[in-house]
């Protein structure tokens, strides 16, 4: 802490990590030799410049960029983007941390990355959007290559800002390479990569469900957000026969007793993809609850889908989710639930999907994006589908191997960290002092 003040998230992903390492480390002292825990919270590379960009008024305005370049052990560095008015060197270091033992559950070849601005691109025009993100690529651009770094999108980066950031690039460059992820797929997208986050969370879940007999069918489902994330979890969900009755932003939720169905997803996707809107707006087109500067998880469900953001289950929300029959909760988004909501899902024994495991399908997609664009060719949706559900059984496999308890409980959290760590720690070992 003292080495990395004011950093409390960081702080938090960290901790989770070697508290599940703890007893795993003692078991195996090769790792504490070569000091690997020590390196691998260290990032490799930390890059941080200035963001200059004129707004429309002619005005000029200046963020910050950065890039946390976690670790490379096993691949080049990958992760997202976020734009967001919270964004921090500790948020992205907790993210790019996270990103290493995500990537690597994935079993494809990536390392970790992530990086981002404190820019906003609420209210912001798509001309200033724009000029933002080429100014930006104009300073990233001399970092990332396809073989070194691929950042894709998070928080505030989506379809739009991944193609201007794209043309940034291949126009400095004059390359056209597979160096971002989540491309439009007139220019080296993938199919199946804005569903993948939220499509592969709940295939985890479904995996969890499988462990107790149950599946998604007629169950109530509370999600949060109303991004990416949580828009492919609502189409996932109703395919398999659930019912999705919350949606959220940052400045309250919805309460839909009837369900989120296929229609008014396609209206949250037009109120949050084109219109830029509130979700407060849906409240109003359907004349349903709306409850200001809230979040949803006071309202009743078997299973619960956070995909908004970090820290939003506080331990006070987890046991009012578990009393009201909450049995399932698979995090979308990163680290969506305190250190106390955690300790409180695992206490009860619920199903607890922790974000590097449950979130990953996003990355994984993005791992074969890379892998099409790097062989000039494009799989079918149903081939990319297939390929992210194997992945999220395998992941699910992997948790369940070294996160089995002697009485038989799956401790996910446990088992994504032990699992995640496995791979890149060897691969430093092998490495040697790097
Ligand atoms: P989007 O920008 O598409 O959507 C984010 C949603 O979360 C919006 O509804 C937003 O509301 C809400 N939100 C953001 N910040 C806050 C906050 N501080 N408090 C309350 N609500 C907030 O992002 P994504 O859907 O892509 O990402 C959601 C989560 O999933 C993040 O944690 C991200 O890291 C994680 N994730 C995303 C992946 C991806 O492939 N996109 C992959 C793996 C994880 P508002 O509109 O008001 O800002």
């Amino acid at each position: 802490k003292a080495k990395n003040p004011a950093e409390p998230e960081f702080h938090q992903a960290v901790h989770e990590v070697v508290e599940s390492l703890d007893e795993f480390l003692d078991e195996n002292p090769k790792y504490k030799h070569a000091r690997i825990l020590e390196r691998i919270v260290e990032p490799e590379r930390i890059i941080m410049f200035r963001v200059p960009w004129i707004n429309d008024k002619g005005e000029m305005c200046v963020n910050r960029g950065y890039r946390i370049e976690m670790n490379s052990a096993i691949g080049p560095y990958k992760g997202g983007l976020r734009f967001h008015p919270t964004v921090n060197l500790g948020i992205l270091k907790f993210l790019a941390f996270e990103q290493v033992f995500k990537n690597s559950l994935t079993t494809l070849p990536m390392g970790g990355g992530k990086g981002g601005s404190d820019f906003d691109p609420k209210g912001k025009s798509d001309n200033e959007v724009m000029r933002f993100c080429q100014s930006f690529m104009t300073e990233l651009y001399r970092h990332i290559g396809p073989n070194t770094d691929v950042p894709a999108g998070d928080i505030g980066v989506g379809g739009r800002e991944i193609g201007f950031l794209y043309g940034q690039f291949k126009r400095i460059k004059n390359e056209f390479t597979g160096v971002l992820t989540g491309k439009g797929l007139n220019y080296g997208g993938s199919l199946i990569r804005p569903e993948a986050t939220g499509y592969g969370n709940v295939y985890f879940a479904q995996e969890m469900l499988k462990t107790r007999n149950e599946t998604f069918k007629n169950k109530t489902v509370l999600i949060s957000g109303s991004g990416n994330v949580a828009q492919f979890s609502v189409e996932k969900v109703n395919d398999l026969g659930g019912k999705v009755v919350t949606l959220s932003d940052s400045n309250g939720y919805i309460f839909d007793p009837d369900g989120i169905d296929g229609d008014k997803l396609k209206y949250v996707m037009y109120l949050k993809n084109v219109k830029r809107g509130r979700i407060k707006e849906y409240a109003e087109k359907f004349g349903v609850k709306y409850v200001e500067n809230e979040r949803p998880w006071k309202e009743k469900g078997e299973i619960a889908l956070p995909s908004a953001t970090q820290n939003e289950i506080n331990e006070i929300e987890a046991i009012t989710l578990v009393q009201n029959g909450c049995y399932c909760v698979s995090e979308g988004a990163n680290m969506p639930s305190t250190p106390e909501a955690i300790h409180t899902f695992i206490e009860k024994g619920i199903l607890f999907g922790p974000g590097k495991a449950a979130n990953a399908g996003g990355v994984a997609v993005s791992g074969l994006e890379m892998t099409q664009n790097s062989m000039r060719l494009n799989w079918t949706r149903e081939e990319v589908d297939n390929r992210l559900q194997i992945i999220m059984q395998n992941i699910h496999h992997t948790c369940s191997e070294y996160g089995k308890k002697d009485s038989g409980f799956i401790n996910y959290v446990d088992g994504a960290n032990i699992g995640g760590f496995v791979k890149v720690a060897d691969a430093m070992l092998s490495q040697g002092a790097v």
